[in-house]
């Protein structure tokens, strides 16, 4: 299925960027140096302090510096790999480092302007120029791109974009992202599309684009497939797949000070690199034998790029600047471990989800029905010159039979067909031996017959573009896809590309004569005398000294830095073990054994998700595993409280029923109230009382009469308050001299007293 190829390392570049304007205005001193070739980054310490202190000397495969162009890199390092991705290998380049250190420069560059395009776009054009240029191959390239943001994975070219997408794993093909989406392109232009459609969607979901880019892993895949003729005689496939991947900022998340929630976030947010550093640490250690590839999501989707079938290049971005020192010597350190990856690529030969095969298995399969159908219609047509009756009928069956998929594009097949129907139609109409309703439905038919042959005729065109649309997006070299450039041009370009080769060659070379020369520099010396014997020994012992020295220091910088991610480390335990211990202190004293063991009985981890879950319950399967009803007295159907229980002894009242009986009528209360009672008046109260309420208006004051009565009836001395009865009392000094008679309310009183009304409302 694959030809089998060698192991070879990861690659590992290095790019340091220029000083920014904010860093030259705060006349930060720039620490690092660039030794392009012999591809080497040094590292001064800036602390003056520490002045006897040996920089740092980093090496790698290639290294770039602050005047460094996209176009250069892209030849240098890029491009021997998206040529082996258009060779049926898979490929992949990572941008690591610190945020603000060019990672998204170095991947995507800047958009308008051709010189500092990045990586993608320039694999872009020459993906499909390569394509253009190639003879008897036929191509499919389809494009997908997805962001990972605390452990999530979003399809940044999906409608939805609230949905996130889950990773799966087959047997055959690996691991996967599930319903992600995919476009085939059919030119740079088109792609590119499908790139700013992305890059817009990753930052539609943001506040801060600048954070949320620094906190998220953005992964561009272009899947090229090929076909091509094998010397067998078969069409062969090779799949190859290029993901390129803008990585989150490597600079730790603080996690001091976070808790709770936010700790989680910061953990989750670095989850992703720190399983990142995991895996390479694991497959450079050669001693152990699990790679923590499942840890993350970053890692399982990328899990063929580290130590399996890939081809694979690590960018690591630093910045120049003093104050960085401390990130920059730990993303070097990083990638410094990744340069001893093993990989083990190889072409992918005829894989079972080829795209390319069932779009060529399609356009097969189509090309042969629209074969038979125009088969069949001579073959009609031939029948037809004979002069057979039935062919109507014989037409009609078929139509049916195979309407959607049949089609053709000889359009003077239709235009005899609809012609021969309006004669039929006309002929009816003009027939007058028929009757009218005969006739009506005759045209009926025949009416009928003219929409089925026009629908048949619109899906059979729908049909031959659908086909002609397919073919379109197979590309083949010449065809339909043209190579524009001139001859000048793809001279240039091939020397570009010779140069660069001479370049990287040169500077293998380079590294490989200095490690070479202190091993054979011993050997070649001979002394002439001892003096300079001693002289040159103490020379090279200066040096090997200070090589000494250096990795000493190493050594300790290492351990710090191990000390201090141990520490954090620490920090997150502790945290997660406190949490642990609460949830073990709640479940010990609230949660009952039995519940618990249920609970427990029921959980599973699903593996493709990683999480856990509860199995359902079932009442056939598991009846045991059904909450039985509480019964805390035995014997009892209903919880019964102390008092209740004693009460139910003392006395056989329903109330205290353990079953369940209802008393649906109220016990009456004990009366504690009465009801109102009119109080007995007697009536000569009533009288004085209706006296004293009496408004003053009804008081008549006889004048006349006055004298007489008053002689008769009141002592003088009370003269004074006749005028008016002030107060509501009765006058009970009289009381001897009138007779109780003349009070009473039936009786007419004097002028002096009128008549009472009695308790009557106004
Ligand atoms: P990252 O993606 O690592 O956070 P960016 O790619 O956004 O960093 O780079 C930060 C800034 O530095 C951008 O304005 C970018 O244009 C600039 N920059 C980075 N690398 C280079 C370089 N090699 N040459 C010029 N400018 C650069
Ligand atoms: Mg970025």
């Amino acid at each position: 299925m694959s030809k089998s190829k060698s192991s070879e390392s990861v690659k590992v570049v290095v790019r340091c960027r220029p000083m920014n304007e904010k860093e030259r205005a705060a006349k930060y001193e720039s620490v690092v140096s660039v030794d392009v070739k012999l591809g080497q980054i040094i590292v001064r310490n800036p602390r003056e302090s520490s002045g006897n202190e040996l920089p740092k000397i980093f090496t790698f495969d290639a290294v770039y510096g602050w005047n460094s162009k996209q176009l250069e890199m892209y030849d240098e390092t890029f491009r021997p790999l998206v040529e082996s991705v258009l060779l049926g290998f898979n490929g992949t380049i990572f941008a690591y480092g610190q945020t603000g250190t060019g990672k998204t420069y170095t991947m995507e560059g800047v958009r308008n302007d051709p010189e500092k395009r990045g990586v993608i776009p320039n694999s872009f054009e020459h993906i499909f120029t390569h394509i253009s240029r190639s003879q008897n191959q036929q191509y499919l390239v389809r494009a997908s791109y997805l962001e990972i943001y605390q452990e999530e994975i979003r399809d940044l070219l999906s409608k939805d974009q609230s949905r996130r997408l889950e990773l799966r794993e087959r047997p055959d093909t690996g691991v996967y992202v599930k319903d992600l989406s995919s476009f085939v392109t059919k030119s740079v232009r088109e792609i590119e599309h499908v790139m700013n459609v992305g890059n817009q969607n990753r930052s539609v979901g943001a506040t801060n684009m600048n954070e949320h880019s620094s906190r998220s892993h953005a992964i561009f895949v272009i899947t090229v497939e090929c076909s091509e003729l094998g010397v067998d005689g078969e069409n062969h496939i090779r799949v190859g797949k290029l993901n390129l991947v803008d990585l989150a900022g490597s600079e730790r998340q603080t996690k001091t000070g976070a808790q709770g929630e936010r700790l989680k976030e910061a953990t989750k947010i670095n989850l992703s690199l720190s399983a990142l550093g995991n895996v390479i640490s694991a497959l450079v250690d050669g001693r152990s034998s699990h790679i923590p590839y499942r840890d993350s999501k970053l890692t399982r989707l990328l899990q063929d790029s580290l130590g399996g079938n890939a081809r694979t290049v690590m960018v690591a971005n630093i910045g120049p600047a003093s104050y960085n020192v401390e990130e920059t010597l730990t993303t070097l350190r990083y990638s410094n471990r990744a340069k001893n990856i093993k990989n083990k690529p190889r072409i992918n030969e005829d894989p079972k989800d080829a795209l390319l095969r069932e779009f060529q298995e399609e356009i097969a399969r189509l090309k042969a029905q629209l074969q038979k159908r125009s088969g069949k219609k001579k073959r009609r047509r031939l029948r037809r010159r004979a002069g057979e009756g039935s062919d109507d009928e014989g037409l009609e069956s078929g139509e049916t039979e195979d309407d959607e998929e049949d089609g053709d594009d000889k359009g003077d097949y239709w235009r005899e067909q609809q012609e021969k129907l309006e004669k039929e139609r006309k002929a009816i109409l003009d027939d007058h031996s028929l009757v009218a309703e005969e006739k009506a439905r005759l045209l009926k038919e025949k009416e009928k017959k003219m929409e089925d042959l026009r629908k048949e005729r619109e899906a059979g065109e729908k049909l031959a573009a659908k086909v002609k649309a397919m073919e379109s997006k197979l590309l083949v070299g010449g065809k339909n896809i043209v190579d524009h450039t001139n001859e000048q041009q793809r001279m240039l370009e091939q020397k570009r590309q010779e140069i660069a080769e001479q370049k990287r060659r040169e500077r293998e070379m380079q590294q490989q004569m200095e490690s070479r020369d202190e091993e054979t520099l011993e050997l070649k010396e001979t002394y002439t005398s001892l003096q300079q014997e001693v002289d040159i020994k103490t020379k090279k012992l200066k040096k090997l000294f200070s090589k000494l020295q250096s990795v000493k220091a190493e050594i300790q910088d290492l351990q710090e830095a191990h000390i201090n991610e141990r520490q954090e480390m620490e920090q997150i335990q502790n945290e997660l073990t406190r949490d642990l211990k609460l949830k073990h202190l709640i479940i010990e004293n609230f949660i009952p054994l039995e519940e618990k063991n249920k609970i427990v009985n029921r959980a599973f981890f699903d593996e493709e998700p990683e999480e856990w879950k509860m199995k359902p319950i079932t009442r056939i399967e598991d009846d045991h595993q059904m909450m039985s009803r509480p019964r805390s007295a035995v014997g009892y159907w209903r919880p019964l409280s102390h008092h209740a229980h004693v009460a139910m002894m003392l006395k056989p009242d329903m109330r205290y029923k353990a079953e369940n009986i209802i008393m649906l009528d109220m016990d009456i209360p004990a009366r504690t109230t009465k009801e109102y009672q009119e109080p007995v008046i007697a009536p000569k109260l009533a009288a004085a009382l209706e006296d004293a309420l009496r408004d003053e208006d009804e008081i008549e004051v006889d004048a006349s009469s006055f004298h007489s009565s008053l002689g008769q009836m009141l002592p003088a001395s009370a003269s004074g308050s006749l005028k008016k009865p002030k107060s509501g009392r009765p006058r009970t000094g009289k009381k001897s001299s009138t007779p109780t008679s003349s009070y009473s309310p039936s009786s007419p009183g004097s002028p002096l007293y009128p008549q009472s009304r009695g308790l009557v409302p106004k």
